[in-house]
């Protein structure tokens, strides 16, 4: 007889082991199967966020960030180095070596929380079995009154520029150049093209990114969207909007690139490609025909607003259902589904969840854009406030953009803050915990904030939505 557990969970990225371990402390019987291998050919837990996203992409931005500053930055603080060398072994493995920390670090968080962990490919059954293809090939079946699909998302492959691993790559190709390339072209300006396009462009390269769409980070509010692209555009990033790849072809100089915009086709050589045109839901194998689970047009696994499939005990969180394809918002369905589980009162507020891109400057925002608020009909008023009269953004040299702040006209709730600017990834915080409080201008205005900090912004925004800001006109 199969054993049986009361919650196994499928892919161990930030939602499933999130989920896995939150179900174990709250006294459940709980497995989570994994089929990630590492860059060793070892099982590595921890999905993409862990092994080929969030923190290898930090990792890279922080060091080529260090290499940056030596020539952009530490002239005027008035220190001059020599030519600056990178050693790619040690730029690459200091990220490796991150990487390995914290993979290893869920297998020790399994094992102190009783998780039991499988390494293979799981395969959901009816009745809530889940037969297990281990790395080895052999298999077995294990049981649950409860199973949790995590199984998240991968890299979407354009068909006429397929991922080749050398000259054409996606986000974990993009992570392991073992040389700078001279000439990177990215097809999409989104989160990961501009994350890793700032990498290479800081340690050198000439980036090229080519984004379909005619405006400019169209996600995030106009106002920053505007100053991002202006000061991506200093660093030296080229980016073409209104730009449609139409063939990518791999010769001994590089990678011919054809694209089309308004003024008709263009060409370009680049000597890698990076295309990081989105991600889709990954499902392949997951489930059996029988499940009686749904997949949406999108191939994602349709799920009501509590992550339940419709099928009894089956429930789907993080980057293969609806919704931003977000660590945290992954980790946040899997702590609440475990508690659903549990008898509790799980919840996710999907109105709050806060978008950052960790560029230079860096990009964050939380709730509505302006054009949402008024396309939408909702009376509104916006603070505002430029961390070029921010004293401790002067002090740093990064007294770049500003803080944004959109509140009801009548209520003064704040529906939406955006920023662009240093440490925005950050600052954000403060106005989730508002925002989720249901906090007004007015609250954030009556806030003490240290000085000098670079959350005086915030707090200066919050004062500006009423017209009285004090280290601004208004
Ligand atoms: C370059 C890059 C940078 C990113 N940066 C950020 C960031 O800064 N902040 C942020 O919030 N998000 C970021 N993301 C997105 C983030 O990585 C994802 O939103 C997150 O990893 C999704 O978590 P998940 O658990 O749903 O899925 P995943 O992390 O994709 O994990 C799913 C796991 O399930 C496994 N699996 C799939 N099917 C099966 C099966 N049948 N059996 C067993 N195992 C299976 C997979 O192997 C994988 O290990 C980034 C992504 C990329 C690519």
């Amino acid at each position: 007889m199969s054993e049986k557990y009361d919650v196994i969970v499928i892919g161990a990225g930030p939602a499933g082991y999130v989920a896995a371990i939150r179900a174990a402390q709250l006294g459940l019987k709980t497995a989570c199967i994994d089929a990630f291998t590492g860059k060793d050919g070892k099982p590595a837990l921890g999905g993409t966020c862990l092994n080929v996203g969030c923190i290898p992409s930090k990792a890279l931005l922080d060091s080529s960030r260090q290499f940056w500053n030596i020539a952009h930055n530490l002239p005027v603080h008035g220190i001059s180095v020599g030519d600056a060398k990178v050693d790619m072994g040690t730029f690459i493995g200091r990220k490796d070596k991150i990487v390995k920390q914290f993979t290893g670090g869920i297998g020790q968080l399994f094992k102190a929380n009783k998780v039991t962990p499988f390494f293979g490919t799981g395969k959901l059954l009816k009745g809530n079995s889940v037969e297990i293809t281990g790395t080895d090939g052999k298999k077995e079946t294990i049981s649950a009154t409860n199973v949790i699909l995590a199984s998240g998302s991968v890299p979407i492959e354009l068909p006429f520029a397929k991922f080749d691993g050398k000259a054409i790559v996606d986000n974990a190709g993009a992570l392991d150049f073992t040389e700078v390339p001279k000439r990177l072209g990215v097809i999409g300006a989104g989160v990961i093209g501009l994350e890793l396009g700032s990498v290479w462009r800081r340690m050198g390269s000439e980036v090229t990114i080519i984004e379909a769409l005619p405006d400019f980070l169209s996600v995030a509010d106009a106002d920053i969207a505007k100053v991002a692209a202006r000061e991506f555009a200093k660093q030296g990033l080229d980016i073409k909007l209104d730009a449609k790849l139409n063939k990518a072809e791999v010769k001994k100089d590089g990678v011919h690139l054809v694209y089309t915009n308004k003024d008709g086709e263009q060409k370009l050589v680049v000597d890698k490609l990076l295309v990081a045109v989105g991600r889709r839901a990954y499902t392949q194998n997951l489930l059996a025909d029988d499940t009686g689970v749904k997949l949406d047009e999108r191939g994602r696994i349709l799920v009501d607003e509590h992550c339940h499939t419709g099928v009894d005990g089956v429930w789907a969180i993080g980057d293969a259902v609806r919704g931003p394809m977000l660590a945290h918002k992954g980790s946040e369905e899997g702590v609440a589904v475990a508690e659903w589980i549990a008898g509790k009162a799980g919840h996710v507020n999907y109105d709050t969840i806060p978008f950052v891109i960790y560029t230079e400057p860096e990009v964050a925002w939380a709730g509505k854009t302006e054009k949402e608020l008024k396309d939408a009909g909702v009376p509104y008023k916006v603070g505002s406030f430029p961390f070029a009269a921010i004293g401790r953004a002067v002090a740093m040299n990064e007294a770049i953009g500003q803080v944004k702040m959109i509140a009801h006209a009548e209520t003064d709730r704040i529906l939406g803050v955006h920023m662009v600017g240093p440490g925005v990834s950050e600052l954000i915080a403060e106005c989730v915990v508002a925002m989720e409080f249901k906090g007004s201008s007015e609250d954030l205005a009556r806030i003490v904030h240290a000085h000098p900090t670079l959350s005086e912004a915030v707090h200066e925004a919050a004062l500006s939505v009423d017209k009285r800001a004090i280290h601004k006109g208004n």
